[in-house]
């Protein structure tokens, strides 16, 4: 079959590899589409994924086109969406319900062969059943939605908050459409690109600024979400938090990356700061609400290139063009 595939340190190449076969427990998904992320320039660069040559790509949804032996809950040509998430269920961060910090931490399309091919191999409990009216090509932005429904299960925002995004990109705006729909007071987004905060309008958000000092709220905001990864940015929400707020970091910063707290403040004005990493027990809640229309595919997708041109797509995304890339089979 035709993939994409990492072969070492800088270098993606679109090759044509061995179908998988699936295990006991497995099925193979024939891709409809798979969505192109940070994470991919990551293990492009030789960092996350300890194993090259590797197929990328983990976010992605497809058909069913064959099951193993003792697979019952799936059948062949079911749609299915898949969690790349591979937790060991044995370690302490397993056992204790944190299986996204789990320390052997594994991710399809990270430490496995993953989506940017035509057939991509996923255990059984990793797919996700979707129901005929979602469009599959579509459902590759169930995987970052998942990631922004974590970062809300940690923020356990209460309704009526003020909330404060840094970042138009894919990420901050699916934060946008959580926040518009969990009973956000206001939703202000901040983005040094104007064309980003363009789309943020288009979606329906209260104010858009270039600055946070132009939204005038010197109070701060109950909820700042940093979907940047960026110390100027994250420096900037670290001082907008509101007494009794929270700072959630949602972004991925560079390991270098070093901000400054203040940590009389932090007690005297009860703030709290907090991260989320990946998915954690919301990839399923991500496909309902996915299914239900929680945000406009058509928006989110600025592109859908073909998967042979797999290396200029991430050349594209690592540019900062547009919002979400997929790549199609
Ligand atoms: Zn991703
Ligand atoms: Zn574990």
């Amino acid at each position: 079959m035709k993939a994409a595939v990492i072969e070492s340190v800088g270098r993606a190449v679109v090759t044509e590899v061995p179908d998988p076969t699936p295990g006991p427990r497995e099925v193979v998904v024939e891709v409809a589409a798979c969505g192109l992320c940070g994470t991919d320039l990551h293990i492009l660069q030789g960092e996350f994924a300890p194993k090259l040559p590797l197929v990328p790509g983990h976010e992605f949804a497809g058909e069913v086109v064959a099951v193993g032996t003792q697979v019952t809950e799936v059948a062949v040509g079911d749609q299915v969406a898949v969690d790349p998430s591979l937790h060991c269920h044995e370690c302490r961060y397993c056992r204790t319900g944190h299986g996204n910090l789990c320390e052997r931490w594994g991710g399809i399309g990270v430490t496995t062969a993953g989506g940017a091919a035509r057939y991509a191999l996923a255990p059984v409990a990793n797919c996700v059943k979707l129901p005929e009216h979602v469009r599959t090509q579509d459902a590759a932005l169930i995987e970052p939605l998942s990631c922004a429904v974590r970062g809300y299960d940690v923020l356990q925002s209460r309704l009526g908050a003020h909330v404060l995004i840094y970042g138009s990109g894919t990420m901050g705006l699916m934060m946008l459409e959580l926040a518009k729909r969990t009973g956000a007071a206001s939703v202000d987004v901040v983005d040094i690109n104007p064309a980003r905060l363009e789309t943020a309008e288009q979606l329906g958000v209260s104010r858009t600024a270039g600055n946070a000092d132009e939204l005038d709220r010197p109070e701060g905001w109950d909820v700042v979400i940093d979907a940047t990864g960026n110390a100027a940015a994250i420096q900037d929400g670290l001082e907008r938090v509101a007494k009794a707020g929270t700072f959630l970091q949602f972004g991925v910063a560079d390991y270098a990356t070093r901000v400054t707290i203040d940590p009389y403040r932090i007690y005297n004005q009860e703030i709290t700061i907090t991260g989320s990493m990946a998915v954690l027990h919301s990839y399923e809640r991500a496909a309902e609400l996915f299914a239900n229309g929680v945000l406009d595919p058509d928006v989110f997708i600025s592109h859908r290139l073909p998967l042979e041109q797999y290396p200029d797509a991430l050349a594209q995304f690592a540019a900062g063009v547009g919002r979400k890339i997929v790549v199609v089979p």
